[in-house]
C-alpha cells in the first residue's frame, strides 16, 4: 500500500502512465529471497465517495517464491470493492452516530450517494470487532500514546466507538496501520 497522492479519478485518468513507485530495487516482502520484477497490471473495481469505476493496479513478481505483490493506492482497502473512506464512514455512522443498521445505511446514502447493503455493514462490523484489539495496539503505537485510547472493557460497541473516534484521517491511518502490521481495518487475521 502506498499514498498515490491524488484522487481516485485522477489516478484512473492517468492509467498506465501514472508514476507508480518503482519497487525493482526492493527485496520481495514475503521471502526476501530476490528483487521484485514488474509484472503488468490488473484491474479492480472501486466504489468511493464521488467515484466509481475500474482502476488498474501495478503488480510485481518474485521469482524466488513465485508470488505476486500488488501496489495498492491507500484509498483502496485490500480485497474490498468499497474504499477506506466508505468503510470507515459507514462504521462511523453505526458506531459513533449510534444509528440502527438500516438508518446507518440510509443516512450514509443520503450524505454520500454511496449505496451499501445492511449485510455489508454487518460484515464490516464483524470484522472490525474481531480485529479491534490489534487495531487498538497499532494506533497506540502509531500515535506513541502511553496508554491505549480505548478505556471501555466490555461493551464491544462502545469499544469500537472509542477506537473510531481516534481515526481522524481514515486513509492515512489505514496506510500507517498497514505499514506497521501488513494488515488494515478489515483484513482477516492469520492465526
Ligand atoms: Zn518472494
Amino acid at each position: 500500500m502506498y499514498d498515490a497522492g491524488c484522487s481516485p479519478q485522477m489516478y484512473q485518468n492517468q492509467g498506465k502512465s501514472f508514476d507508480f513507485p518503482d519497487l525493482t530495487s526492493e527485496l520481495c516482502p514475503q521471502c526476501k529471497g530476490d528483487f521484485l520484477k514488474k509484472h503488468g497490471f490488473y484491474e479492480r473495481y472501486l466504489i468511493t465517495i464521488g467515484f466509481e469505476g475500474e482502476i488498474i493496479i501495478r503488480r510485481y513478481y518474485c521469482e524466488a517464491c513465485k508470488k505476486t505483490v500488488s501496489l495498492l493506492p491507500s484509498f483502496c482497502h485490500p480485497k474490498r470493492t468499497y474504499s477506506i473512506l466508505v468503510i470507515i464512514g459507514l462504521l462511523t455512522e453505526f458506531y459513533i452516530r449510534m444509528s440502527a443498521v438500516c438508518t446507518a445505511v440510509l443516512n450514509f446514502f443520503k450524505t454520500t450517494d454511496v449505496e451499501c447493503t445492511r449485510q455489508l455493514l454487518l460484515q464490516y462490523r464483524r470484522r472490525v470487532e474481531k480485529n479491534l484489539n490489534s487495531l487498538i495496539m497499532a494506533v497506540t503505537e502509531i500515535h506513541a500514546l502511553r496508554s491505549p485510547p480505548v478505556t471501555e472493557k466490555r461493551d464491544i460497541r462502545e469499544k469500537v466507538r472509542q477506537f473510531l473516534s481516534t481515526i481522524l484521517n481514515p486513509q492515512d491511518e489505514s496506510l500507517k496501520i498497514f505499514e506497521r502490521t501488513g494488515r488494515t481495518y478489515l483484513t482477516p487475521q492469520t492465526i
